[in-house]
């Protein structure tokens, strides 16, 4: 129990909020994305800057407590109970160098600023599937871009950072100031310390052609079927992926598919119709489309190729990399996830990886998967009545995927951290294991400690 002198210190030091549970302002700064997750920190600080963000961590330090991140709450896979929990989302400053082709952004940048700034100089950043994400989360988590098959994970392209480590310093690196923490926190997620800026490579933008299609979910077999001899058709700077899609009877999803059992194919390349309309022609030919949304896209209409939700949802997920796509794969997944089948889960989606996400960076880093072939990943609502239904099915589908999985995943679709050994799956065996004798000298008293959290090896 935090005694009021202990959090009038902390007030005193920093320019930011300090919110404490009977705070009126105290739910909405510690609200996450995923509604299924309520944080009860004992203390949140809005940080206004990274010397607040310095300032937090050494308070906390100092009372022996551990400190979380959050910016959005997207990544919110478990709750922050006790110790001090640090908002970004105030940090939001945003530079753009069209010359260098780089953005600077502040730990609370969501993509969806970067991209407004940076597309009218013709430029864009290695964002996902949603640009509600926020930029440094997705980064740190090595970030799956929706044109990663042509650029490689986001971690790849970054070029500095500001960083606060365990013991409240607050460092500028890159791949030669601190090299191995710069690397450390390219993947590592959140375990090595609190990004307060990062500084990334932009890229060209081009002609670009994305949308989806959607299909009639009784013809699943046939489409996966066609989505398997399709792929090795495809040039490194298309990225396709396929979802089975469950979709409930609620407001984000367009009213004729409410309540439908569909499969929807997300389609981006680098470019124009007669081209995106040539490598799509095989899926198009494979079913009626209930709807086919894919040509030449306006960039910043981009989170219309996966129609993420934009609303937070309460929800669970998890992932595994597959080493392939086999006709077994693709019947076994059928099977429980398929038509006619009772699967609870609102989408079991399949990412093609390859290309530059195969390729190691320029520079090291904590990146994992660059062996796998497949991202598969589930989600699926965590509220009753369907809760225990989804983790049931979760388990299922995932004991079943095993005997085609690599047996890792990545970070940032790892789900709910379970225990140690299964945290350690987050990362491939060699990068766990440099992570884990790191984390015992850049941060021994284990003061981040909240989520996908690896433990250092005891000295
Ligand atoms: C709708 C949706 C779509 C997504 N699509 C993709 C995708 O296409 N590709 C992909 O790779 N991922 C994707 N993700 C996963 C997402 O990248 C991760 O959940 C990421 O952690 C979100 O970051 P955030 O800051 O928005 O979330 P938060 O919940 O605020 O943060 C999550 C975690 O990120 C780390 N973190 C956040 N800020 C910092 C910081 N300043 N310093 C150090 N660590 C920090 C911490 O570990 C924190 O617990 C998606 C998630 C959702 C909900």
């Amino acid at each position: 129990m935090l005694a009021p002198e202990e959090i009038q210190a902390l007030s005193r030091t920093v320019r930011g909020p300090v919110l404490t549970p009977d705070s009126a302002e105290y739910a909405a700064e510690t609200f996450a994305f995923n509604a299924a997750v309520v944080h009860r920190p004992d203390v949140v600080l809005g940080a206004e800057d990274a010397r607040d963000v310095a300032a937090g961590v050494r308070w906390a330090a100092q009372c022996g407590l551990p400190v979380a991140v959050q910016a959005t709450g997207h990544g919110a896979d478990s709750e922050v109970q006790g110790g001090l929990l640090i908002s970004t989302r105030r940090l939001q400053a945003l530079q753009i160098d069209p010359a260098a082709r780089t953005a600077r952004v502040g730990a609370g940048v969501k993509w969806r600023s970067l991209l407004e700034a940076s597309v009218p100089h013709g430029l864009v950043g290695l964002h996902g599937s949603s640009t509600d994400v926020g930029v440094v989360g997705y980064t740190v988590g090595g970030g799956l871009p929706v044109l990663g098959r042509a650029h490689g994970f986001a971690a790849d392209h970054v070029r500095s950072m500001e960083v606060v480590t365990a013991d409240g310093a607050l460092r500028r690196i890159d791949a030669e100031a601190e090299a191995e923490l710069f690397a450390l926190m390219l993947g590592g997620k959140g375990n090595f310390g609190i990004v307060t800026e990062l500084e990334f490579s932009l890229f060209p933008l081009g002609e670009f052609y994305g949308g989806g299609i959607i299909y009639p979910g009784a013809d699943a077999a046939a489409i996966l079927a066609a989505f398997r001899q399709w792929l090795p058709t495809l040039p490194e700077d298309a990225s396709p992926s396929i979802s089975l899609l469950r979709l409930p009877d609620m407001e984000f999803v367009p009213a004729p598919l409410r309540g439908q059992f569909v499969v929807h194919l997300r389609f981006a390349a680098a470019a124009g119709r007669e081209e995106g309309d040539r490598l799509l022609a095989p899926m198009r030919a494979v079913s009626t489309p209930l709807m086919d949304t894919a040509g030449p896209m306006d960039y910043l209409d981009v989170d219309q190729i996966h129609m993420d939700p934009a609303d937070p949802l309460p929800f669970t997920d998890a992932g595994a990399l597959l080493k392939d796509l086999t006709e077994e794969t693709v019947a076994d997944l059928l099977a429980l996830a398929g038509e006619g089948t009772d699967c609870p889960l609102l989408l079991v989606e399949i990412r093609p990886l390859g290309g530059a996400l195969a390729r190691a960076g320029a520079l090291p880093n904590a990146v994992s998967g660059r062996d796998a072939a497949f991202l598969l990943f589930l989600l699926g609502f965590k509220m009753p009545p369907i809760a225990e239904a989804v983790q049931a099915s979760i388990r299922s589908i995932l004991a079943a995927m095993a005997p085609h999985s690599t047996g890792y995943t990545l970070v940032n679709f790892h789900g709910e951290p379970g225990d140690e050994a299964d945290r350690a799956r987050a990362w491939s065996p060699a990068v766990y294991e440099w992570m884990r004798a790191a984390k015992s000298s850049y941060d021994p008293g284990n003061v981040l400690r909240f989520g996908h959290a690896i433990t250092g090896v005891p000295a």
